[in-house]
């Protein structure tokens, strides 16, 4: 790892204040996780994960993509990055899909894993897309984090680990549950 975590430390520094603002409406109510938190791999072949495929509508046994800081770096934008990659929060209001309304597939902007559909998508106020179901429990996992003097619980791609952003209890029927999300980690497939 070597310099690794004084960089991710810096990183959290520099991200600061900006970002909490994902909760700011949950008040204190606290999600809990909806699954276990897989172990992370180090080191020899990449694990397979089952992941649900919405063009093949079936579930796919897929390699998980494990990339260096530097691949994802020239992969995505800087603001891409610092979400997926350093579990940044881009500001209220700021994201692309915050109002989109078109029918479509949300999928993982660094790995095109399926993650939410328009179907699920609606309008939190928050600043934030949100949507009630993920595609597939599958295709997600979710951590308790207790960054920032909070706990919440993070969301995040099964297949590449890219943060995507916090699940709350205060969504709408039929799940009661709130997937705040990130725009800079999603990318829309329209239909
Ligand atoms: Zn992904």
């Amino acid at each position: 790892m070597r310099g690794f975590n004084v960089f991710v430390f810096m990183m959290a520094v520099a991200l600061g204040t900006g970002s909490t603002g994902c909760s700011s409406e949950a008040g204190s109510s606290r999600a809990e996780p909806l699954s276990e938190a897989s172990p992370s791999h180090s080191g020899g072949p990449p694990a397979t994960v089952s992941i649900f495929s919405v063009e093949k509508g079936e579930l796919v046994m897929v390699k998980k993509v494990v990339k260096s800081e530097e691949e994802w770096r020239d992969q995505l934008t800087p603001l891409q990055y610092n979400v997926t990659r350093k579990k940044g929060t881009e500001l209220a209001f700021s994201g692309k899909y915050n109002f989109a309304k078109e029918p479509g597939i949300y999928q993982c902007v660094c790995c095109g894993t399926d993650l939410f559909t328009s179907d699920t998508k609606y309008d939190s106020g928050t600043g934030w897309p949100s949507f009630w179901e993920p595609i597939a429990p599958e295709n997600i996992r979710t951590e308790s984090d207790r960054a920032y003097g909070m706990v919440r619980t993070e969301v995040l791609c099964n297949r590449c680990d890219a943060h995507l952003g916090h699940v709350f209890n205060d969504g709408p029927q039929p799940t009661g549950l709130r997937y705040c999300m990130n725009s800079a980690a999603l990318n829309l497939k329209k239909e």
